[in-house]
């Protein structure tokens, strides 16, 4: 019988967020595949445990994957850690857990530490509707794409990003919402100097232009006033359908996400963007 792939998150900061449950898992699996293996002892240390590892990261997936699918359809079972939080979320592991699944390996995620879960319940924003967007491309097209796509967009995002690229983040995202949007600014969670800035996206990037940040960041922002959401003119759709177009997206699919994103008819869209194509 083929073992079991557990998720295991770990802590974001704080070692008292090691559960009992997550230290069970550790102490019973046959092996651990670590983002790092070298982080991931200190936390064995930590528990007292040893424990056979290999190493499961960005770059080595297409190797390392199949190698460890190959061990748990032999029977072994498995804990997937990643350097800190939970494994699959901006994190290696999302490819592990769809091959386990097309294999018909079971995957048990644990529940445990999680940048974006933890910021976004002490932003103060509303929490009812969220989208997480993981980090922004640096590739400068990407990213413009991406916030464009997000105009319109009325829950609260949540944002990853690293310290050097905060201020630069800070102002793209003001160019993209305005800088009266607001935003929280989840810094150091759960670690000593944990700091939770409620304020602006002008005010933001203002502050930290004077101070330079230091520190993890999860930036959570408010998604767009209905009355700033109101549905785009055909015009813009289709605009937006031939950005997509030149990016490479079919004619469908771009209409389909045009129409997704701004609420105009899909079909409308597609007629018109063809027609325009085609002037
Ligand atoms: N899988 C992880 C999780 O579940 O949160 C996220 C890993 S991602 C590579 C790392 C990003 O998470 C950081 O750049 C930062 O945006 C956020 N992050 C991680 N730990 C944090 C902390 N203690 N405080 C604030 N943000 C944190």
């Amino acid at each position: 019988m083929a073992g079991i792939l557990y998720l295991v998150p770990t802590p974001i900061g704080n070692l008292g967020d090691l559960s009992q449950r997550i230290i069970d898992t550790l102490g019973e699996v046959d092996f651990i595949a670590a983002e790092d293996t070298r982080v991931t002892v200190k936390i064995l240390n930590h528990l007292g445990l040893k424990k056979p590892m290999v190493s499961y990261y960005r770059h080595n997936t297409e190797t390392s994957g199949p190698a460890i699918l190959q061990r748990l359809l032999a029977g072994e079972s498995c804990a997937l850690v990643t350097d800190a939080g939970t494994p699959a979320i901006s994190d290696p592991g999302e490819e592990l857990v769809a091959m386990c699944a097309e294999s018909g390996v079971d995957v048990v995620a644990i529940p445990g530490p999680c940048a974006l879960v933890t910021a976004l319940a002490v932003s103060g924003l509303p929490t009812g509707r969220f989208t997480f967007e993981g980090f922004l491309a640096t590739n400068k097209k990407n990213r413009k794409n991406h916030l464009d796509s997000l105009r319109q967009e009325q829950r609260t995002m949540i944002f990853y990003e690293a310290p050097h690229k905060l201020l630069s983040t800070l102002g793209d995202l003001r160019d993209a919402f305005g800088a009266d949007r607001r935003i929280s600014l989840c810094r150091e969670l759960t670690k000593l100097h944990e700091e939770v800035r409620r304020t602006t996206l002008g005010a933001a990037a203002d502050w930290y232009g004077e101070n330079p940040p230091k520190g993890e960041f999860v930036l959570v922002v408010e998604g767009a006033a209905p009355a700033e959401a109101e549905p785009l003119t055909m015009e813009e759709g289709v605009q937006r359908v031939l950005e997509l177009y030149e990016q490479g997206v079919s004619m469908k699919d771009a209409s389909r996400q045009a129409a997704q994103e701004t609420g105009l008819n899909r079909k409308e869209l597609y007629r018109e963007a063809v027609a325009a194509q085609n002037e």
